[in-house]
């Protein structure tokens, strides 16, 4: 008989919106050996080809069967560095599980009925954190007379100087803020990330010798050019795009109306949901809007009805989206997380304008309707507006998450860097090499908003393009 996928067991909604704890608890050991037990170990798993990594999928579900754990983390850490993370927010149904063969051809939402491949390796990842497994270090003297600079400690940053120190080589992270991980640790709230699994993996590098340099702006602390006066063989730029996009619409720059950078930045960064106890505050509202339809927009929304439940206020919170629920980008889990907890969505509505009080606060947004017409470049149907559409709602706090772009002050301090129209790092795809010798550059700031994964790959690739020149030094 075919057996159905095992369900993750979670915190109740009713309790967990009311805290920042993880919602999700992860496989125990009997339902990870249930949910391996269902895959087929194709002869021909094209699985592997949706991972961007390329992890031997199939063999460390294999090792799960067999209840050797251990083979099961050092296979996935041939390819992936931080299971435990990944396992937690890869969106695996639009990469590894929407290729699983079990994957129901007709339904509605990406990957229904495939291995949950992600749940499996959270399992493993946790199982070798819990018994710190360290993955052996072959150190090389040769390599112990380089340093590297690695600018950016995002998971772009992390990989590659994991790869870089396990091989001897010594490295400095330069970090501009006063704490590490990048989005993983100021965007995705800690109830979908908790910190000691980021914590884990960066007291890992800790051991390995990398070396953690905050509170450092590379082109206004020190250039470039600087750091490789200061005998930096290579430099990887890792810089992320943690610059928000607006609507550019009437009324949005009202007070209590946030980026989604900012909103999950004071909470998840600067602790704003304990202030007073920590010092940065955070403002909430009784009609909270969010804008957008991504992973952003859904922490915003999840993150924002915590702070309603913690101020005691009754909980309305909405996605406000111009396309449909099956063309939102965000997890899937998510979306089913945010509806579970209450979050409202408002489909196929575009925002016009934010209408405020006399003191300059937002009162009110301004809506259009649209329906779907045919699809635009990026192949997803263009929402067009219905005429005569136009309705109000009440607002006293919103959120815009709609993109991302490429942090900027090293970029304009290096003008040598060539960058493409969206000013993303242009890239040699086989190296990653930038414009100047020496500087490479992966994840977010190469290509745009990308995954976790995504990232994490072109850093390894970096990694290994670096290891490569310095072999030959
Ligand atoms: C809210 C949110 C939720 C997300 N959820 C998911 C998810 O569930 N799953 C998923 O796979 N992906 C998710 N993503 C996308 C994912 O987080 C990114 O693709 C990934 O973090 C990119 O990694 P990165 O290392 O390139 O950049 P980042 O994580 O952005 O890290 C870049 C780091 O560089 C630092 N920096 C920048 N410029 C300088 C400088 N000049 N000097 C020193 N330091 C500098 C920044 O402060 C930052 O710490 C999400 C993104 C956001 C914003
Ligand atoms: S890293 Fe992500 S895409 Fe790759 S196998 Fe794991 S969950 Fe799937």
């Amino acid at each position: 008989m075919k057996k159905e996928p095992v369900k993750v067991r979670e915190v109740p909604a009713e309790i967990r919106v009311g805290n920042f704890e993880e919602v999700m608890k992860g496989y125990s050991e009997e339902e990870a050996l249930l949910e391996a037990s269902r895959c087929l170990q194709c002869k021909d798993p094209v699985c592997i080809s949706g991972c961007p990594v390329g992890i031997d999928i199939k063999k460390f579900i294999y090792h799960i069967t067999q209840n050797d754990y251990r083979a099961a983390y050092f296979t996935i850490r041939e390819k992936n560095n931080f299971p435990s993370i990944c396992g937690r927010v890869c969106p695996a149904e639009y990469q590894c599980c929407k290729t699983c063969i079990l994957t129901k051809k007709d339904a509605p939402f990406a990957s229904e009925g495939a291995i949950n491949i992600h749940f499996l390796e959270r399992f493993v990842g946790d199982y070798g954190k819990n018994n710190n497994l360290d993955v052996p270090v072959e150190k090389e003297e040769k390599f112990s007379k380089f340093k590297v600079a690695v600018v950016g400690s995002g998971p772009a940053g992390l990989c590659c100087a994991g790869e870089l120190a396990r091989k001897g080589i010594k490295v400095d992270i330069f970090e501009s803020l006063h704490k590490t991980g990048g989005v993983l640790r100021y965007g995705i709230p800690p109830f979908r990330l908790p910190w000691d699994v980021l914590d884990f993996e960066i007291n890992y590098l800790k051991k390995l010798g990398v070396n953690f340099i905050t509170n450092f702006l590379v082109g206004k602390a020190k250039t470039v050019g600087d750091l490789f006066s200061q005998g930096y063989a290579n430099i990887f730029l890792g810089l992320g795009a943690g610059v928000p996009s607006f609507l550019g619409i009437k009324g949005e720059n009202l007070c209590n109306i946030y980026s989604a950078n900012e909103f999950l930045t004071r909470v998840n960064l600067m602790l704003a949901y304990k202030f007073p106890e920590f010092h940065t505050p955070v403002n909430i509202g009784k009609n909270v809007l969010i804008v957008g339809g991504g992973n952003t927009a859904m922490d915003a929304a999840r993150v924002a009805l915590r702070l309603q439940k913690l101020k005691g206020y009754p909980l309305n919170t909405t996605i406000i989206y111009r396309r449909t629920e099956v063309q939102m980008p965000a997890r899937r889990l998510e979306i089913e997380h945010a509806k579970e907890e209450g979050i409202k969505f408002e489909f196929l509505v575009q925002p016009k304008e934010f209408i405020g009080d006399d003191q300059g606060f937002v009162r009110k947004l301004i809506c259009l309707r649209s329906k779907l017409g045919e699809p635009d470049s990026s192949g997803r149907r263009r929402p067009i507006v219905i005429e005569g559409s136009e309705f109000e709602m009440n607002c006293d706090l919103s959120v815009i998450a709609v993109g991302l772009k490429a942090n900027q002050i090293l970029i304009n301090a290096t003008p040598e860097l060539k960058t493409d129209k969206y000013s993303d790092v242009i890239v040699d795809a086989e190296t990653m090499e930038s414009s100047i010798k020496g500087v490479f550059a992966g994840g977010d700031i190469v290509g745009g908003e990308g995954t976790v994964i995504e990232a994490m790959g072109m850093a390894k690739k970096a990694a290994q393009s670096i290891i490569g020149k310095l072999s030959k030094k």
